[in-house]
Order: C-alpha cells, then structure tokens, then sequence
C-alpha cells in the first residue's frame, strides 16, 4: 500500500493568514473597521507566555491590534469580571481570548460565561456551544474550525456520509469536532477515556480525530486503510540523549511512523493541526469584527 499524504497544515495555514490579511485590508479600507483582540493572561506560566506572544505577533502580520492584559497570579474571579466587563463594552476590542489554564481558584467556566458571546473568538460560551450543537453559525473553536478546514479542503461536501470517530469528549477540542463533522453529515462515534474498544471503534473509520494528549495512542493496525487521520495531540516528551539543552520532543496521539504505512492522508506533529489553530484565531477575530459592522463573515469562519 502506498504512504500516506502527509496534510501540509503550515501551508494551509499560511494561506489562510493570507486570505485573513486581504480581507482585514479590505475591511479597514471600504468601513474604517480595524479588528482587535483583547488576550488577558494571567499569572506566568511559561507556556501561556510563549502562546501570547505568537497570537500577538500574528494579529501584528494580518493587521490586526492587538490588546495585552498581563495580570498577577492573584487576580480575583471580580477583578477579571471588571476586566472583562470594559473588555466587551470596548468598541476597538471585536474578541476577547482568556489564555488557558487560568491559576486556581479562578474558575475557568466563570470568566467564560463573562465575555460577550459575539466577542468569544474562542467559541467556548455556553451559547455559542449551544448554538453550534443546534446547527446554528457561531464562533467555532479554533481548533476544531481548523479540522474542519482541512477535511473540507480534502473531501468538499463528500464529508457527507462519511464515518467518522472522534476521540476525545473536551469542550476545547473533542465535543464542538463532533459537532461540526455532524452538521456536516457525517457519521459520528465520539470515544473517550472509558471507551470498551477504542482499537475497534477506531477500524471503522474513514476519518479520525485523535484528541486525547496521550501519546502514541493509536498504532498503525487500528487504523483503516485509507483514512484520513487527524493528529491534534500535542504531547512533549523527554528529549533523547543526554544533552541537558536539548528540547523536549512533540508527538501525537497517534503512532505516526505505523499510521503512515497505513492512512490514505495524515497530519503530522508539529506542521499539521497546530499552525491551523492560530490561523482560526485570526478568522474568528476578522469575523467578529465583520459581524459587528454588519457584514457577512468569511466563508471559512463558518464552515
Ligand atoms: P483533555 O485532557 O481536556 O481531554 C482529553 C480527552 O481524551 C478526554 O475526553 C478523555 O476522555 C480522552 N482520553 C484520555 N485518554 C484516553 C484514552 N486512553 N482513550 C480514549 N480517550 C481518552 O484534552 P484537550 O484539551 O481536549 O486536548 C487534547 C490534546 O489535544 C492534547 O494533547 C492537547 O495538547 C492537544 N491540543 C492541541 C491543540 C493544537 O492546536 N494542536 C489545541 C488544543 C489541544
């Protein structure tokens, strides 16, 4: 059997930067209207330092503004509601992203529940998740937006009737795929961490989502011949050797030197769903803004 595609998710992804810098041009010159996202980060983990700085440097290249909020680890759940409150009665603030994880106690469902749904670029309301499951357009979370991108760019309207397993069951990432592959008529299995046979439910099928941050869950034999598999594990494991500088390396959910043998197409880690992710952040944000100026969103922003 022939090896798998590799789905080039860093090139799709700049593509689409490209067509979200177009169009943000084009919004700025016909209405006046700059789209801007307000990022709040608080506390210091290094991590959530790195995200922010590369989300606030891709609005800077599509033309965006950008607003920073760096907050002490001890913000209180009110002083975040204030925040947030300003946030969604700016005019220049289109979205509102709140970095995840927030330190404790601060609870992450609250700060959600806070921001405007019409500014939530991150799709995570409970309203824009209600909508999303009734069918309705809505801001999609970005990564689950940016799966959908590349299935639809490989299959069109040919999703329909396609079986497909998703597994993973979050709110951020496995719950809003499965909604979306199901308005997109899909045949939809969602499993998770007590699934009876996750190696069977996962033969069956012609698209897979593996959201579950374990790494090498899937070997290459559980896979169908010919799949299309969608990688969204982000894992870091220990780098090999001993060098005490080296940097820890980043794998999948899925064996991906098994599944390569096997898939008909496959995202790898890094260079496939992670670059997507960002670029849908840069699509929801435009589309935020389109929306509130009373113009149609861009097409990708509801797919
Ligand atoms: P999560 O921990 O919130 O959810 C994991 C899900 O996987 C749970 O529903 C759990 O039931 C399921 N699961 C765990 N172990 C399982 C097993 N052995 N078999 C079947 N299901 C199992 O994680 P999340 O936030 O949804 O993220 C999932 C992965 O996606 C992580 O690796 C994360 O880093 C990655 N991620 C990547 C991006 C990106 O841009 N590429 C964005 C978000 C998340």
């Amino acid at each position: 059997m022939a090896r798998a595609e590799i789905i080039d998710g860093t090139a799709t992804a700049r593509a689409l930067r490209a067509r979200v810098a177009d169009a943000t041009a084009r919004l700025a010159a016909d209405h006046g209207v700059v789209p801007g996202l307000a990022v709040v980060l608080v506390g210091d983990d290094p991590a959530s330092q790195v995200y922010v700085r590369s989300k606030s440097r891709a609005l800077a290249e599509a033309g965006m503004a950008a607003f920073d909020h760096r907050l002490a680890a001890g913000t209180t759940a009110d002083q975040l509601d204030q925040l947030i409150g300003s946030l969604n009665r700016d005019p220049r603030v289109s979205g509102i992203l709140v970095q995840l994880p927030v330190p404790p106690p601060l609870e992450v469902a609250r700060l959600q529940a806070a921001i405007a749904p019409d500014k939530d670029v991150d799709g995570f309301h409970v309203a824009n998740a209600g909508r999303l499951a009734q069918g309705w357009p809505a801001p999609v979370p970005c990564t689950p937006l940016g799966c959908l991108i590349l299935l639809r760019q490989r299959f069109g309207t040919g999703l329909s009737g396609m079986r497909a397993l998703v597994v993973g069951r979050s709110n951020i990432v496995g719950r809003p795929v499965a909604q979306l592959l199901l308005n997109a008529d899909c045949t939809v299995t969602v499993a998770h961490s007590r699934t009876a046979d996750l190696a069977a439910e996962c033969r069956r099928a012609d698209i897979l989502v593996a959201a579950a941050g374990r790494p090498g869950l899937i070997r290459g034999d559980w896979i169908k011949p010919g799949a299309t598999v969608l990688d969204v594990g982000v894992n870091r494991l220990a780098p090999a050797g001993a060098d005490p500088g080296a940097k820890p390396r980043l794998v999948g959910d899925v064996r991906f030197d098994e599944a390569v043998e096997v898939a008909g197409a496959i995202t790898p880690v890094p260079g496939g769903i992670g670059p997507m992710t960002i670029a849908c952040l840069l699509v929801n944000t435009l589309a935020a803004a389109q929306r509130r100026a009373g113009l149609p969103p861009m097409p990708e922003a509801v797919p």
